[in-house]
């Protein structure tokens, strides 16, 4: 059996034996079947069960449930939705544009109240999170930022140096952001806690039960065909595995490292105090968490896509990334200089063409699908799983009138391309920062390409 412990620091620290469940063993009838049992697919189970406790659901996942990016992530509960709402507004209209934002809000608090209410005990603590500003051209993107968030009224807090620094005094604090829209989560504490609670909800979930196609009105798996007029793909990055979906989201892989716990001395000085999520105003993605148990959960973009959208575990590691993501930590925090990392590990997240996750149905075919979250997945899929929900049982409410809803992203070009585009992307934010450090000017070719991806 594979050791499904060893997939994160996540998944080694929940307190079940991580045993799967049995494989689907037959063909089977049912009314909804849903492809992936990680937050997407399970959210959509269970609030279709709440919904209609006599609907027929099964949820069939290749490995386990938490096995993908909702069992290895940040732990970033956010209102942070993968475009920006001024490229929403230009799209879709303000009125659109704020409504998503304000139920991305109200979905922080769903995810917290649903943990509650089904005794998921995940870690949750609603802290905010706190952007700092290390540079004079990050102090610039901050107030940006600022500005934008007081044109649609989002809230955003801009923080001089000693307010950013009291939440967290990293090295060259210079001020920074923070909105209280964003909960610390354990990732793989939800992933195990929902999947007990749909099935205490009659939600039959079949694990490693890889799907091989999905065709309108059934799954054909490597055990059985699953026979359903409603077929929802919930297997984000995992979607370019699946026949005639190469090309529909790029998987692009996000890294983690974990340390040892740390003594109150160095929480005394380093802060987090209300466990605030937190980030700097770099190009390249970083992220970090204060655990429950006091370790600094810290990851980063910055691995390379790989040719033809393969995913392997050997991806999920990578040296090169794990070091640099320990220089990065150690720059921020210098105590941390020669604090042992005790795990580290990745995962492949899904990026669609246009950056716009979407959710859908197609009701000619009963094709349902939610996904494309790029690194906003943890608040986005509950979202995705009201919403589809909503869907599935013909309802017509505010969020399927959500202007995600029905998007449909065009699709990467075939490779080369695909390649040197998503690759050519990584370059140019990776070399973004040590240029911005060195010249002390906004980099030409990060500002270049975020206008070529329109946000
Ligand atoms: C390292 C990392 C850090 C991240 N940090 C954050 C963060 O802090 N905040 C945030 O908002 N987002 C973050 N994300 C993104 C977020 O985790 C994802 O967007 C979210 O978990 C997606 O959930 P999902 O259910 O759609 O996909 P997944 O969790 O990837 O689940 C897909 C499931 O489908 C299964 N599957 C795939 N193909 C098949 C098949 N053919 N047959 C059967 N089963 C299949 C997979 O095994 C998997 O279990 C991060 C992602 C990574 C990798």
């Amino acid at each position: 059996m594979a050791d499904y412990r060893a997939v994160s620091h996540w998944m080694a620290t929940v307190d079940d034996d991580l045993t799967p469940l049995p494989a689907l063993g037959s063909d089977i009838d049912v009314d909804v079947a849903i492809v992936g049992a990680g937050y997407t697919g399970m959210w959509t189970a269970y609030y279709l069960a709440s919904a209609d406790p006599g609907l027929r659901i099964a949820v069939v996942e290749q490995e386990i449930a938490g096995f993908g990016a909702s069992g290895r992530n940040g732990g970033w509960c956010s209102a942070l939705f993968p475009r920006s709402i001024g490229s929403l507004a230009a799209a879709h209209g303000r009125d659109a544009a704020v409504a998503l934002h304000r139920a991305m809000q109200a979905t922080v608090d769903e995810v917290g109240r649903v943990s509650a209410a089904e005794g998921i005990d995940c870690d949750y603590r609603k802290g905010g999170t706190v952007v700092l500003a290390r540079s004079a051209v990050q102090l610039e993107r901050a107030r940006e930022a600022y500005a934008e968030s007081e044109e649609f009224d989002l809230g955003l807090q801009l923080l001089g140096a000693d307010e950013a620094g009291a939440r967290l005094n990293a090295t060259n604090v210079l001020g920074g952001t923070y909105t209280p829209d964003c909960a610390r989560i354990h990732p793989a504490k939800l992933a195990r806690g929902l999947s007990a609670a749909i099935r205490r909800r009659g939600v039959a979930l079949y694990e490693q039960t890889p799907v091989l196609d999905l065709l309108p009105g059934a799954l054909l798996t490597a055990h059985g065909r699953v026979k359903a007029p409603i077929v929802v793909r919930a297997t984000e990055g995992y979607t370019a595995r699946l026949p005639r979906m190469r090309r529909t989201v790029a998987p692009v892989y996000s890294l983690m490292v974990a340390t040892e716990p740390q003594p109150a001395d160095f929480w005394d000085e380093v802060g987090l105090a209300q466990r605030e999520t937190f980030s700097d105003y770099r190009h390249l993605i970083i992220y970090g968490q204060r655990t429950a148990d006091d370790r600094l959960a810290f990851g980063g973009r910055g691995a390379p896509y790989h040719f033809g959208s393969k995913i392997k575990p050997a991806f999920d590691r990578d040296a090169r990334v794990f070091a640099e993501l320990r220089r990065v930590l150690a720059e921020l925090f210098p105590r941390l200089g020669d604090v042992p990392v005790t795990a580290s590990w990745g995962g492949p997240l899904g990026i669609p063409r246009d950056w716009s996750a979407s959710v859908g149905i197609d009701r000619s075919t009963g094709f349902a699908w939610g996904g494309g979250y790029v690194g906003d997945g943890v608040a986005t899929t509950n979202l995705a799983g009201r919403t589809l929900a909503d869907l599935i049982l013909e309802r017509d409410t505010d969020l399927t009138r959500l202007p995600w809803v029905n998007h449909r992203s065009p699709r990467w070009e075939p490779e080369p391309l695909r390649w040197l585009g998503v690759n050519a992307g990584l370059w140019a934010m990776s070399g973004a920062d040590p240029v911005e450090t060195r010249t002390g000017r906004p980099s030409r070719r990060a500002a270049l390409f975020n206008r070529l991806l329109g946000h």
